[in-house]
């Protein structure tokens, strides 16, 4: 009995069978002049990435370190904390959050609120769902959550062009992906950060979707003729249009699909299993994300698809 109370505190100390240690490594690449990207798992949010699936920019400048969003969980943006620090040799002086999604949004709480931003409607939408969210990521990812609080962006971002330490970033207030998606340009170098209006090699993530909306902010971004594109997942995509171009063909290959499974009667589990074209086939979670959008979409494109005439009849007497 006392020998048992006396392992009892070196057996907590160590982790259990199976269990990480809860670090996150962050490996950035250099991919311009004082321009970084920590690229996330090309997987959906599971222990085994601690949620860290999203692609993160560092930006250096002479005021201080600037960063596009801020990962998933306090513990993700302490280490992008010290990682930004040790890279620019600076303080960190900006966070852009590009829209609600916790993947993104969840490390703020790492960060000074006077240096956090956003757009307005992300903002909006941070307080209406990230309570939800929240519960979901403890759920999933346990003690990689430790610590992290719903931490809403302190100050309303206004799109156009900030000049920050020498360097000007022109932020674009774009949506599809979301209500508000918030994009970055860096002047200089011609680095494009869409957020997740861009997926590459990696099938895009569509829970709050509007898929016209979508595709005019895509065009809107093959407009601006960006030099590089840091996609919200997936490589870094050094054509500048390549990730833009795939991501607006799934979308069409998606909505399309979706409207020909329900005409041709099939339910969501069949529609889910539907082929997936074989140009899609180096895409990442593309069964995952295709079962997903099925689940978001499918109950109100068929109410919209199949009216039912009694109901469009007596709306209209
Ligand atoms: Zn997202």
């Amino acid at each position: 009995m006392l020998g048992a109370l006396a392992l009892a505190p070196v057996a907590a100390a160590i982790p259990a069978y199976g269990q990480k240690p809860f670090i996150y490594a962050l490996k950035p690449e250099r991919i311009a002049d004082q321009i970084w990207v920590v690229r996330g798992d090309d997987a959906p949010i599971a222990m085994a990435n601690g949620g860290a699936i999203a692609n993160i920019g560092i930006i250096g400048t002479a005021e201080g370190a600037v960063l596009f969003d801020s990962g998933p969980s306090l513990r993700y943006g302490d280490a992008l904390q010290s990682l930004a620090t040790e890279l620019t040799g600076k303080q960190v002086v900006r966070v852009y959050v590009s829209h609600l999604h916790p993947d993104h949004g969840f490390g703020l709480g790492a960060f000074p609120a006077s240096v956090t931003t956003a757009l307005p409607e992300t903002i909006r939408e941070i307080e209406r769902d990230s309570p939800g969210f929240s519960d979901g990521m403890y759920r999933l990812l346990g003690d990689w959550m430790r610590g992290t609080e719903v931490k809403t962006p302190a100050q309303p971002l206004t799109p156009g062009v900030e000049v920050i330490g020498g360097r000007r970033l022109r932020t674009i207030a774009l949506s599809g992906h979301s209500g508000a998606d918030l994009c970055v340009v860096d002047d200089t170098s011609g680095v494009l950060f869409p957020g997740d209006l861009v997926f590459h090699n990696r099938a895009p993530a569509t829970p709050e979707a509007d898929f016209s909306k979508w595709r005019a902010s895509l065009d809107a971004l093959i407009g601006l003729s960006p030099v590089i594109t840091v996609p919200g997942h997936g490589p870094v995509d050094s054509t500048g249009t390549a990730a833009i171009r795939q991501t607006r063909d799934w979308l069409e290959w998606l909505e399309t699909s979706i409207g020909d499974a329900i005409l041709r009667g099939l339910d969501m589990v069949e529609a889910g299993n539907m082929p997936i074209p074989d140009r899609f086939a180096g895409m990442a979670a593309a069964r995952y994300e295709l079962q997903r959008s099925i689940s978001h979409f499918y109950p109100r494109m068929e109410a919209a698809l199949l009216p039912r005439i009694d109901v469009s009849e007596s709306a209209t007497q």
